[in-house]
């Protein structure tokens, strides 16, 4: 057990190493494979089929609606694509999901998106039925581009009767119930899908989208031959966007080795909706990592290391150490951010340099695992010499160091230097729309 600093720091980084992430690399490639073979499998990752099956042309035009909920906020949008200027242009509306919310029922939660869409509308004195795309950042079955069923709630949605159900159908019962005019759902999308869409629309080597946000996933272009579990119609498409669901990884004991007590200290506490699952996103994504530290703090306070032994009302909180804040303290603002808003005191230099260390070691841990994530799809596809990956997501843009730990990473992995990354500009909002038309031609 970890009781220094030094000891904390290696809890967190000796697992991965570059041939820690290689280890890591080759047991995520066997859960792709596991994932794709069967529907029903005893792996970690599922391998979702998103019926979408080609990057954007370019060529796409016209006016369409997109939602998006799963995120930090949920939006509805307007977007314009012109495709003789090859511009996009958007009209939007932010709208924060309260917990209550996220915590409530299909009908409050869907009907709270229909209300949204519908105001949205009226507002923007939109009158005719555009295409509309849904940008839905969960775990969805698919049967096709516009039906599928939630699995699971991932994050911290926990709405009743919703799961097993169809996503579009909610939304469109939630509509109806409240008689609003009809829309014109043409695709269901997760954000990953979306992403790699946005970046794809001018770069067609674009074949891996990413998120590093609240949450984290990726998906990619694989060939449909390598979908074993495919059973829709081969002859049209000879490839297919496999949202993979990555989050999920280590769920069935594949990161044993990467865990630590206090990833296992803050996952085990009542206020975490799932926990024991999402155990590779909770390692890397936004909604986490502020409680990682906070537990590794916690222990070091309790043995006298840090603060003189004294923890604040802040700290002994669930959340009470934002995942903001290991972004504020690796720009330096780590007095700051204890005494004021951890409320603690008193502070010494030594205890912002430990707690400056913890979170370098926690945001750099979860950088290197996106690495080995995104290495491992480069190399499923065989496209190590170039592959263009998008990335989105608040961890991705707000950390100020997140990014080059990553690209340092799967430089060492991949020395042949052939992934280019794009940060995509509003995948889930423009994704969705990008997906609506392809789809319409
Ligand atoms: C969900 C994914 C989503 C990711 C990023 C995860 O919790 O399961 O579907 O893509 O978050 O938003
Ligand atoms: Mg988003």
């Amino acid at each position: 057990m970890a009781s220094s600093v030094g000891d904390i720091v290696d809890a967190f980084l000796k697992p991965v190493t570059k041939e820690g992430l290689e280890a890591i690399s080759s047991r995520l490639l066997a859960q792709f494979e596991t994932g794709l073979a069967k529907e029903k499998h005893d792996g970690e990752v599922k391998m979702l089929i998103t019926y979408v099956h080609n990057l954007p042309s370019g060529e796409e035009n016209g006016d369409f609606l997109a939602l998006d909920l799963g995120g930090s906020n949920f939006r509805v949008l307007k977007i314009t694509l012109d495709s003789e200027n090859r511009d996009i242009s958007q009209v939007d509306s932010k709208f924060s999901i309260s917990e209550e919310l996220k915590k409530s029922d299909q009908d409050r939660l869907f009907g709270f998106i229909a209300e949204s869409l519908n105001n949205f509308k009226k507002e923007n004195g939109i009158t005719s039925k555009l295409p509309l795309g849904f940008t839905f950042s969960f775990p969805v079955n698919q049967t096709s581009l516009t039906a599928g069923t939630l699995i699971h709630w991932t994050k911290d949605f926990k709405a009743a009767n919703c799961e097993g159900n169809d996503v579009v159908k909610m939304l469109r019962d939630a509509s109806d119930a409240r008689k609003f005019p009809d829309t014109d759902i043409v695709a269901l999308v997760n954000d990953t899908t979306g992403t790699q869409m946005a970046v794809g629309y001018s770069d067609q080597d674009c074949h891996v989208g990413v998120i590093l946000g609240t949450g984290t996933n990726a998906c990619y272009t694989e060939r449909l031959d390598a979908v074993t579990k495919f059973n829709g119609d081969r002859s049209q498409h000879d490839k297919v966007i496999i949202n993979t669901e990555w989050g999920a990884f280590g769920d069935k004991g594949s990161l044993k080795d990467v865990i630590t007590e206090f990833d296992k200290a803050f996952d085990s506490q009542p206020e975490v909706e799932n926990g024991g699952s999402q155990i590779y996103e909770k390692m890397i994504s936004g909604k986490y990592l502020g409680e990682i530290v906070r537990h590794a703090m916690l222990k070091l306070i309790n043995g006298g290391v840090l603060f003189g032994g004294k923890s604040s009302d802040v700290l002994k909180k669930f959340e009470g150490f934002k995942s903001s804040y290991l972004s504020d303290i690796e720009k330096g603002e780590c007095m700051d951010v204890l005494k004021n808003k951890c409320g603690l005191d008193p502070v010494t230099e030594q205890d912002c340099e430990y707690v400056t260390q913890i979170c370098r070691a926690v945001s750099t841990r979860a950088a290197r695992l996106a690495a080995a994530g995104i290495v491992t799809i480069v190399r499923k596809m065989g496209r190590e010499k170039k592959c263009t990956v998008a990335v989105d997501g608040s961890l991705y843009k707000l950390h100020p160091e997140f990014r080059f730990r990553m690209r340092a990473a799967i430089n060492e992995m991949l020395p042949c230097n052939g992934v280019i990354i794009k940060e995509s500009r509003d995948g889930s909002g423009r994704g969705a729309a990008l997906v609506a038309a392809v789809a319409k031609q």
